[in-house]
């Protein structure tokens, strides 16, 4: 149904980005066959690596006229297989498009292009005094342009929103080769449908993300982290909807339960405060004035005693909350090293349904014979569930893995929940969309995929078939 890549296209490709930037050897393809979702592999025909917008529309233009797949890619980390090109075809990596444009003192406004590493924005502004609150835990490898594509969140969700509250304008080249632009340094704009708003999250299906306008904030002036230790997890989910109800909302509050903290704390090798407790909460507030920032930390101690906290560690300086964030944004490496092979699913649910929902995929992983290991964003309720193979027999793994996912999305369903917060569907939760969505919202969603890309040829095989 699509073209192969033969010598005639890879000469047309090689004529619009230079014969340095047309990778065919089959070792250096292999470096693109893989993101950091855990045993998957396809290798591309080709990769392209395009250095301006009009390069990647002329790209898309030839993809377009000979019907040949491409597949967007940013940094490579995203846990759902956006970035693998499932169909072959070409694999177009935004590398070379890096640059900061501009950060606008006057808009609060930066512009950049895609492939900037979210983590070394965020450096940037903020020696100005600017503040981009999004930050995944993979911050210091993924691209900005990742994370529009997937809509993607962080613990600052809980007080400063996701990716797409910040974007303000796009660039983009559609599957056909035409560039558009949406919005711009504006904070309204009402003019037509927004364009922006679908394409965030979108997963590279509907178009190529080559500039990008985000909004900024000023830079808080101080924060404090806690550490807070509890005997259960009720006890801790209470404490942060008793917190919330007090008015006080904290710039994140992210838990991880025992069996995390252990696993993480021999593969770092270090100490971890408290590892013995039942379950963590990690909480960071922030703000412009220190008699503010006291007076919440004040009511937010008195509800952690209320509610059965035995202790906590209070991180008020850079080195000690890095060291207090290290912990949590390494959990998924540690459990990688424990396990190679594993699932990890990204639901979302009500806050107060946590405790619940992680007792009930616990009985579900442990009735087919395998271990969940939870953590996440319990401030907005996104739950990571990593489901370990270890040891297990591989065809068993792959054989069981459908049946225990089905039953833990019937559980987050259930409780009025989504299957993915920010991971996204992917190539690997496609198959559950209809049962999270209904087969009208998925046909709707077909029918704008043909309104943007009537020859199926950006991304395909991703969210839906
Ligand atoms: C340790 C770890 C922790 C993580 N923590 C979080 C977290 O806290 N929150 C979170 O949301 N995610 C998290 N992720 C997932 C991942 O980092 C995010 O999804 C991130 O946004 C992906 O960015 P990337 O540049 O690596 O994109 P890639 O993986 O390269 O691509 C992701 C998707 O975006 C598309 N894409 C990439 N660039 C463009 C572009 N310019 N135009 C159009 N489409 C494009 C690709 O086709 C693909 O569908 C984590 C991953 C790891 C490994």
């Amino acid at each position: 149904m699509y073209t192969e890549v033969d010598e005639n296209i890879l000469k047309r490709l090689t004529d619009i980005v230079g014969k340095s930037n047309v990778i065919i050897s089959e070792d250096d393809r292999a470096e693109y066959a893989f993101d950091e979702t855990p045993d998957l592999k396809f290798l591309p025909e080709v990769v392209v690596k395009p250095s301006s917008t009009e390069e990647i529309a002329d790209v898309m233009k030839v993809a377009s006229e000979e019907r040949i797949p491409v597949t967007p890619r940013g940094a490579g980390t995203g846990l759902s297989g956006g970035a693998l090109p499932v169909c072959g075809g070409i694999l177009m990596s935004m590398e070379r498009m890096a640059r900061i444009f501009e950060i606008d003192e006057d808009n609060l406004m930066v512009t950049t292009e895609p492939a900037v590493i979210t983590g070394k924005l965020q450096e940037a502004v903020e020696t100005l005094g600017f503040f981009y609150p999004p930050d995944p835990a993979s911050l210091d490898s993924c691209s900005i342009g990742g994370n529009i594509a997937e809509g993607a969140g962080g613990p600052r969700a809980v007080k400063y929103g996701v990716t797409g509250d910040y974007v303000r304008g796009l660039e983009v080249v559609l599957p056909t080769g035409e560039i558009i632009t949406c919005g711009g340094k504006l904070v309204k704009d009402v003019t037509g449908y927004d364009l922006i708003g679908l394409l965030v999250g979108s997963e590279g299906t509907l178009g190529i993300v080559t500039k990008i306008v985000l909004q900024l904030l000023p830079l808080p002036k101080r924060k404090v982290d806690l550490l807070i230790p509890f005997h259960s997890l009720e006890a801790a989910a209470r404490t942060v909807s008793e917190i919330i109800r007090n008015r006080i909302v904290p710039t994140a509050i992210e838990f991880m339960e025992r069996d995390a903290i252990q696993h993480t704390e021999r593969y770092l090798n270090k100490d971890i405060p408290f590892h013995d407790a039942e379950a963590q909460l990690l909480i960071e507030i922030d703000g412009h004035r220190e008699a503010e920032l006291e007076q919440d930390y004040e009511t937010i101690g008195e509800i952690f005693l209320k509610n059965g906290a035995y202790d906590v560690f209070v991180a008020e300086n850079s080195p000690a909350q890095r060291r207090l964030w290290e912990v949590r944004r390494s959990i998924l490496e540690a459990l990688k090293a424990l396990s190679p092979i594993l699932c990890g699913e990204d639901v979302v649910v009500p806050r107060m349904a946590i405790p619940p929902l992680i007792t009930e995929v616990k009985r579900i992983t442990k009735h087919h014979g395998f271990e969940a290991v939870c953590f996440g964003h319990v401030g907005d309720g996104n739950v990571h569930i990593e489901i370990l193979k270890r040891d297990a027999d591989y065809d068993q793994w792959r054989g069981i893995l459908p049946q225990i996912l089905e039953e833990i999305f019937d559980v987050v369903l259930g409780f009025n929940g989504m299957i993915t917060g920010e991971h996204g569907i992917g190539f690997t939760k496609k198959k559950y969309l209809p049962k999270a969505l209904g087969e009208t919202q998925v046909e709707l969603m077909k029918r704008l995929k043909r309104a943007f890309d009537p020859k199926t040829i950006l991304n395909p095989g991703k969210i839906f078939d």
